[in-house]
């Protein structure tokens, strides 16, 4: 005859040790986001002040998807750098 409450507890520690895993897990992806923010800096006066250029979707799709603008010194482009910001 099988022990019930063996079953039992091998299946309750089985739980606990996946509830551990899973947490663990869970914790580490939520800090690895507020660690560190991607910011996108201007080649040319290395501002941090950049939107994104709208006015480059008139020239086709291709420009659409990463045209930026540096409201510092008006720098337009496709290629800026993106760094990691320091809290
Ligand atoms: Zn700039």
């Amino acid at each position: 005859m099988v022990n019930f409450y063996y079953v039992l507890f091998v299946g309750g520690l089985f739980l606990v040790v996946i509830l551990i895993i899973l947490w663990d897990w869970l914790s580490k992806k939520e800090s690895k986001k507020h660690q560190t923010k991607p910011v996108r800096i201007c080649p040319k006066c290395k501002s941090k002040n950049i939107s994104p250029d709208f006015s480059r979707q008139t020239f086709g799709e291709q420009s659409e998807f990463n045209a930026h603008k540096c409201n510092e010194c008006g720098y337009r482009g496709i290629f800026f750098p993106e760094i990691d910001e320091k809290q």
